[in-house]
């Protein structure tokens, strides 16, 4: 250990070096490398905070002296010194894990100022208010980060001078406030430590140094790491970086800015920067900051260095950037950059417009997208045509439009959402604690702060609309609630909020389908090229064929039928059906079920001309399609007592008869699928007549139809061989009768283990194999869906016992190794055997990567999450070249 290298300067490091020297470390180092203006520095490794950790919190050996040398280059290399009275090295300490995590652990300015540099430093700039201003500043950033002193005792300190002082404004304080203040600050300090403030710059380093260690462990860290799935064990570096002043005067300045705009990925530069200021200023909302664009007439020359340093950083990393910057007597100086947070329309656009710069290729744009984001776009937005009642405008910060309950409180927004309700969190600002109430909310509204500030990052980072900077909402925490003008919204009002135009609505507002750009249009069809993997959609009706195959389906996965029994106007005939006494009251109660289902398939055939339709015969119990017992018994009660109906009473005490008869133990496993075709081969006959009617229909009015007829529930080879035959004969009579020839296939899903583990033997009967994971996931973990999320599932993710819910995320380890043997046995006998999935997980990123690499035909999901199946499909294509 003691042998580790833990100090890298900036100029020994690279961008490759991330997992080492952290994000911002990395990057610093690899802006010098480049030559571009970066204060000097040095970086302190995540391997010494994580040695730091090993060794119970205490410096690991050489660490002390590793950072002592190269504070001497720092030295040299400056020509200032640490404590020289006359030139003081100042210096910022800044942490930096691995992967960003916005406002986790704060950023120190200026330490190495104490009662006597803070004279040279006004000496030699020949600017004390400037100096003062820095110390204060150091004061309260060491006091808060460094010796977790509540922020708040030093905000009242300040507050309070300006109002004595009536000023409105910071930079309206004099030298001599701030000399009043830096007083009172250090006051504040004794008073909450026990101790004088370390006047030593060394001690203040390392005491920073340790802090920034220690700050990997807090709580919002932990909360933030497991929220966006960030090992516990990478720990962070720490930037020690000679100090550069933007608050020197009206030639000094310090911004943030993106090459392309993060919310729709426009090529121009996009940010805002404030004169006379430093670090944290444009983003803490002190002052309105100016556009970036601004600069370009207040200081031309650095607005052209800062343009151009932009554009190389971009080719560069060939990625947006995300940068930070500041200005000293007109010189500039470059103090981040990293790959920008974008919207995924941002990253849509930018992914595409940057092949077509020839920045990067087709392949890398498609992983530039995930797509779990695209669900975002592909949702409803609010209707451009309806009426508003808006309230209010803001920035608009994060787009899309969110309705919910208003609250003002994360901890509540939490609690509220849990229990199911919509709400939207609105906060005069943001801060690293409201974390949790994000996630929660549907959307974001904040009264201060600009397009930077907290709460515009972290939605646009999550996906979520944002509204900010909404000044005219006037938020009042205590009574829980806001005004704007004479009207009040409380605590459970709903609104809506459009963050892509900054609107606020009072109600909730009509929303509209959403369609696709042609940048998307434009990525999704490279994603087509580059993919292997078919993408179907899951449609009921012919409404949701039509929207399927709009998304860019190649036809159906799967068609419910026992969707198309729920339906009111059938719901009699099919409890008629089932309490048939015997065949021929069943066959009278078919026949009437005949020409309406025979519709719902011309209906879908119809729609997906050309392309296959998989439609699998009735699946669930018996008893989902009858009132439940309890229903009944109340209702009997009811007519008991009144007495006025004795044969409705009769013929409802004959149904919950029925009824009891028919309830199972465990229904899942019960009464279902091919079973009922092996007890009722009438029903799957009257299916399959009407599948075939409707084709025959369809052929001989021109089109193209595909069927595929699918059994569910399939176990063994037998059950599959009889019901092929019943549909087979089914197929004949109806060419025979109609005189007209079609063409077909039967197949299985595969949701069984039995029949996963005799694929091979099943595949003698099928055409094509179809997996349904839901069930197969069910019976594979022997946990039945709805108990296993209600009850127990939430215990054994957050135990880590199972990584993620395997009702959402394809269980590779275990139904995946089913699903490898059913490929590996169904196409030792038949090699081009037909083989996908359909349910929820053919639309989840990582459960279609696992298809593809298991050689399956296609994924089919719903209808929406078409173009995040092409997505990841073609993701997977190009992440498992070999
Ligand atoms: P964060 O990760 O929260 O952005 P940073 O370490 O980037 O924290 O710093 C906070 C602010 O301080 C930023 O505005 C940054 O530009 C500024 N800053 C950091 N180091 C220096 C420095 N050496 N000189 C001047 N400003 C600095
Ligand atoms: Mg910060
Ligand atoms: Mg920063």
């Amino acid at each position: 250990m003691s042998n580790a290298k833990y100090v890298y300067l900036f100029h020994e490091g690279k961008a490759e070096m991330k997992s080492l020297l952290g994000g911002k470390g990395a990057n610093l180092a690899e802006m010098t490398h480049i030559g571009l203006p970066v204060p000097p520095g040095f970086i302190i490794t995540t391997e010494a905070c994580i040695d730091f950790y090993n060794a119970d919190r205490q410096f690991p050996q050489g660490l002390e002296e590793q950072v002592l040398e190269k504070v001497k280059i720092l030295e040299e290399t400056t020509g200032k010194k640490f404590g020289d009275p006359e030139r003081p090295l100042l210096v910022s300490v800044r942490s930096g894990a691995v992967i960003s995590m916005p406002g986790m652990m704060d950023t120190v300015l200026n330490l190495g100022l104490n009662d006597e540099t803070v004279e040279g430093l006004a000496a030699s700039t020949n600017n004390p208010r400037f100096a003062y201003d820095c110390y204060r500043r150091f004061l309260q950033m060491f006091g808060d980060v460094v010796l977790g002193i509540d922020h708040h005792y030093f905000e009242v300190v300040l507050e309070s001078q300006k109002v004595d002082k009536n000023v409105y404004f910071d930079h309206q304080l004099t030298a001599e406030d701030w000399q009043q203040i830096i007083a009172k600050y250090k006051r504040i300090i004794e008073k909450e430590t026990g101790k004088q403030f370390p006047q030593q710059p060394i001690e203040q380093l390392f005491l920073a140094i340790n802090a920034v260690f220690n700050s990997w462990n807090t709580d919002r860290a932990v909360v933030y790491r497991r929220i966006h799935r960030i090992p516990d064990d990478l720990g962070t570096a720490v930037n020690v970086q000679a100090m550069v002043f933007g608050n020197m005067g009206d030639d000094c300045g310090t911004g943030v800015a993106f090459t392309r705009n993060p919310s729709t990925g426009e090529k121009s530069l996009y940010g805002e920067y404030l004169t006379n200021a430093q670090g944290e200023d444009v983003v803490a909302g002190i002052r309105t900051p100016q556009p970036i664009s601004k600069l370009a007439e207040e200081m031309p020359d650095v607005y052209r260095q800062f343009k151009e340093t932009c554009e190389l950083l971009e080719k560069h990393y060939r990625n947006m950037q995300d940068i930070e910057f500041t200005i000293e007597r007109g010189k500039l100086w470059m103090l981040q950059t990293r790959n920008g947070k974008r919207t995924v329309q941002s990253a849509i656009k930018i992914a595409v417009d940057m092949v077509e710069e020839g920045l990067i290729t087709k392949e890398e744009a498609i992983t530039r997208v995930e797509p779990a984001q695209l669900d975002h776009l592909l949702h409803r937005r609010i209707d451009p045509d309806a009426k508003l009642d808006v309230l209010a405008k803001g920035l608009p910060a994060s787009p899309g439009s969110a309705v919910g309950a208003v609250v003002f409180d994360s901890d509540l927004a939490e609690k509220i959402a849990q229990e199911g309700k919509k709400v939207l969190l609105v906060r005069l600002e943001t801060t690293p604690d409201d974390i949790h109430g994000i996630v929660a909310a549907q959307g974001v509204l904040t009264s201060r702060g600009g397009m930077t500030s907290h709460a515009a990052v972290v939605a646009r980072g999550m996906g979520k609309p944002c509204v900010c900077g909404c000044e005219a909402i006037k938020i009042d925490y205590a009574s829980k609630s806001f005004r704007v003008g004479d009207k009040v919204v409380k605590e459970g009002d709903v609104i809506s909020i459009d963050g892509s135009t900054g609107q606020v609505i009072m109600g909730e507002v009509p929303m509209i389908d959403p369609e696709i750009s042609p940048e998307f249009q434009k990525l999704l069809q490279w994603a087509d090229d580059i993919r292997r993997l078919d993408v179907r959609a899951n449609a009921d009706n012919p409404e949701d064929a039509r929207k399927a195959r709009e998304f860019g389906a190649q036809g159906i996965g799967l068609t419910r039928t026992e969707h198309m029994f729920m339906a009111p106007d059938r719901i009699p005939l099919v409890q008629k059906m089932i309490l048939a006494d015997d065949i021929e009251g069943r066959k009278q109660a078919l026949d009437q079920l005949l020409p309406m289902q025979q519709n719902d398939f011309y209906g879908i055939l119809k729609a997906m001309d050309g392309l296959p339709v998989c439609i699998r015969l009735l699946d669930p119990p018996l008893h989902e399609f009858l009132p439940s017992a309890e229903e009944l018994a109340v209702e009997i009660t009811r007519l008991k007592l009144s007495g006025e109906n004795a044969e409705e009473l009769l013929e409802k005490e004959d149904l919950l008869r029925q009824v009891r008869t028919l309830s199972e133990f465990n229904p899942m496993l019960g009464h279902r699928g091919c079973r009922l075709g092996i007890t009722y081969p009438e029903v799957y006959e009257m299916q399959a007549r009407a599948i075939f009617q409707a084709t025959a229909q369809l052929v001989s009015e021109g089109y193209t139809v595909i069927p595929e007829v699918e059994i569910p529930l399939v176990i063994e080879e037998k059950e599959l061989a009889y019901l092929r035959q019943v549909v087979v004969e089914t197929a004949d009579r109806v060419k025979e009768e109609t005189g007209i020839d079609f063409h077909y296939t039967v197949g299985t899903m595969i949701e069984m283990p039995r029949a996963a583990l005799l694929a091979d033997e099943i595949a003698n009967q099928a055409d094509f194999f179809s997996f349904g994971t839901n069930d197969l996931t069910q019976t594979t973990l022997g946990f039945s869906r709805d108990d296993a999320e209600g009850k127990f599932m939430h215990h054994y993710l957050e135990r880590k016992i199972l990584t993620d819910n395997p009702f959402i995320v394809l269980d590779r380890k275990g139904v995946g190794k089913l699903m490898q043997i059913t490929v590996e046995q169904g196409r030792k006998v038949k090699p081009d055997l037909l083989i996908g999935i359909c349910g929820e997980h053919g639309g989840e990123p990582s459960s279609v990567e696992f298809c593809h690499i298991i050689g399956l035909d296609y994924v089919s999901c719903s209808p929406y999450r078409v173009p995040i199946a092409r997505l990841a499909a073609a993701q997977a294509a190009v992440n498992n070249r070999d």
